[in-house]
């Protein structure tokens, strides 16, 4: 068993997609083994892009993250990090595969309805930003 961690952006939640892209999640054999609603600063939504304090789009990219209640989870299974980004398709919905969650419900390269971290430690560091050890005993 592997762990990912996964936001569902404000995109999705305000356009009420939420029980959808669940829906999506766990019939390709995710569990959520925890799950919570909230909203965050936008200075907290840098510490978790901090890899990307660089780039360009790092100030539209935090406003948009901080511009409405978001759900965070932790995903379960085998695999579950390269998995979810299969998922997930291509950050840009344009170039995403017919069947991924960013083909069906994404916006924008921005707004584009979901996170899923990218390797080990990333999800490491992801989760450990937005869950304390006892809420994943
Ligand atoms: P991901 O791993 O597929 O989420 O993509 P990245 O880690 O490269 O980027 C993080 C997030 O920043 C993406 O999911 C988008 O919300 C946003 N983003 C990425 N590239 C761009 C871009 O070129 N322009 C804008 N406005 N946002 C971007």
């Amino acid at each position: 068993m592997q762990r990912t961690f996964s936001i569902l952006k404000p995109d999705t939640v305000r356009k009420g997609q939420t029980g959808a892209v669940l829906a999506m999640m766990e019939a390709a054999g995710f569990r959520i083994a925890a799950i919570k609603k909230l909203s965050i600063s936008k200075q907290q939504a840098a510490g978790f892009y901090a890899v990307h304090a660089q780039r360009s789009f790092f100030d539209s990219l935090t406003t948009f993250m901080s511009s409405g209640p978001i759900f965070v989870m932790v995903l379960e299974k085998e695999n579950a990090i390269a998995d979810l980004r299969k998922l997930m398709g291509a950050t840009n919905p344009a170039n995403a595969e017919e069947g991924t969650i960013r083909k069906k419900f994404a916006g924008s390269i921005e707004e584009n309805a979901v996170h899923g971290s990218d390797a080990e430690e990333t999800a490491a560091f992801e989760i450990g930003y937005f869950f304390a050890g006892y809420e994943l005993a």
